[in-house]
């Protein structure tokens, strides 16, 4: 078994570092003292995403992206990951789906997104559909080759950066066709009903979007008619994965931070690592974070390697689960080790603190993770998550 890292992989990351280290860092206190960032620097952002060839890490060469493995986008958003204010979110991962669009929207929409010429921001969540999708109520009146679609939809990530939304609505009120459809930012009836804060200070907003009888024509469907939960299968691996990998970079930062705080940080005559109590927090920390690197990194390849769709939709849903909790009890002692300094905005470990919270909500919630877990292991029985 050959656990080491290729020198392409290795090039990968080195790249992700230098581009976190010089183009987010420097932005995060200004983020968080002033609650957003200027729109002149979040264009240079997006220049710099481009310079340094992190644009479409996630699609193939063939259409603008960068062709990375699932190993290599792993490493890459683990450095991301150590930025706080979720400044990794500059670096657009245009929708998995985009891959099954017809030969046009690929031109129209993935290869622009891929080069950074266009972002979509995904409308799924609504009122009163959060977990359960099946309550979706956002609809997609046919009206001959066009379709009206009328709903409101929450939590729409990056609405403010998007140019397009990538809308999930229910054909002519048809719970039975889940359908993804493309919609202009700007097309007459989207509107921003508010932009709610979070307890995150987040480079780009969260809104709650409202659609007013919306006119599509049929080239605005993505994939089939009642297709949209199947789309957003291999979208959810590859956005668990990338959310472990976030986690994952969160909690490295924070744990060296820590660790080289308690170094410094004498008390009671001794550097406060010499108490046993902050020895233990750090020795458990190290564990953590070594244990869920192991497991993000093995699914990683092998879903490089080819496993099957829905073992890698269960083992993606581990991943998750373990990471995002991981990074949840890393951070909190991390806090705890840096006392008072811990509770200040300044500190980046305050800051990755409450960034971590939203990784066991978003893609689905630690308990709908248990939920797929533990039906796959109903299903298929314990060697889908023993076996080696
Ligand atoms: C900052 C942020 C950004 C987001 N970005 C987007 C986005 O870009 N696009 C988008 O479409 N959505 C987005 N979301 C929405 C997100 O995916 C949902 O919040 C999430 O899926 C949970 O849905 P909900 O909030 O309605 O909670 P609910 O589904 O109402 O769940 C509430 C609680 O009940 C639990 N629960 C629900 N059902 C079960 C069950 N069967 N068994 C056990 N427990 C259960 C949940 O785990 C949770 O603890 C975002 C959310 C946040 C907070």
């Amino acid at each position: 078994m050959d656990l080491a890292l290729s020198a392409d992989d290795l090039a990968w990351k080195a790249r992700a570092k230098s581009f976190a280290q010089a183009e987010l860092f420097p932005h995060e206190l200004a983020l968080e003292m002033d609650g957003a960032l200027p729109q002149t620097t979040k264009d240079r952002l997006r220049e710099a995403v481009v310079a340094h060839g992190l644009h479409g890490i996630n699609h193939a060469r063939e259409v603008g992206g960068q062709g990375c493995t699932q190993l290599q986008q792993t490493l890459i958003n683990e450095e991301l990951g150590k930025a706080t204010n979720a400044l990794w979110a500059v670096v657009w991962h245009p929708a998995v789906p985009l891959k099954y669009g017809t030969a046009a929207q690929i031109r129209d929409f993935l290869t622009p997104s891929c080069l950074g010429q266009r972002r979509a921001c995904v409308a799924v969540t609504e009122p009163d559909a959060g977990s359960d999708t099946g309550m979706i109520r956002t609809s997609a009146a046919r009206r001959g080759e066009r379709y009206l679609i009328s709903g409101e939809k929450w939590f729409v990530t990056s609405a403010d950066a998007a140019d397009y939304i990538i809308v999930h609505a229910i054909v002519d009120g048809d719970a039975a066709k889940p359908t993804l459809f493309l919609v202009d930012s700007n097309a007459k009836g989207v509107r921003v009903k508010r932009e709610p804060k979070f307890t995150h200070t987040y480079v780009f907003g969260h809104h709650e979007l409202v659609f007013d009888g919306v006119e599509v024509g049929e080239d605005r469907v993505l994939g089939a008619v009642g297709q949209g939960l199947e789309l957003t299968k291999d979208w959810f691996v590859e956005a668990r994965l990338q959310i472990a990998a976030n986690c994952l970079g969160a909690a490295v930062r924070a744990f060296e931070l820590a660790n080289d705080w308690a170094s410094r940080r004498v008390q009671f005559g001794a550097p406060i690592r010499k108490h046993q109590a902050i020895e233990f927090m750090l020795a458990d920390m190290a564990v953590e974070i070594m244990a869920a690197k192991s497991l993000v990194y093995r699914v990683a390849c092998q879903i490089d390697r080819g496993i099957d769709r829905k073992v890698a939709h269960a083992r993606a849903s581990v991943v998750k689960l373990h990471a995002s909790e991981m990074a949840g009890r890393v951070l909190d002692k991390a806090v705890q080790i840096f006392g008072g300094r811990g509770y200040m905005r300044e500190n980046p470990v305050e800051r990755l603190s409450r960034d971590v919270r939203v990784d066991r909500i978003w893609e689905g919630t630690s308990e709908i993770q248990r939920l797929i877990i533990g039906g796959q292991l109903a299903k298929r029985g314990p060697d889908l998550f023993t076996e080696w």
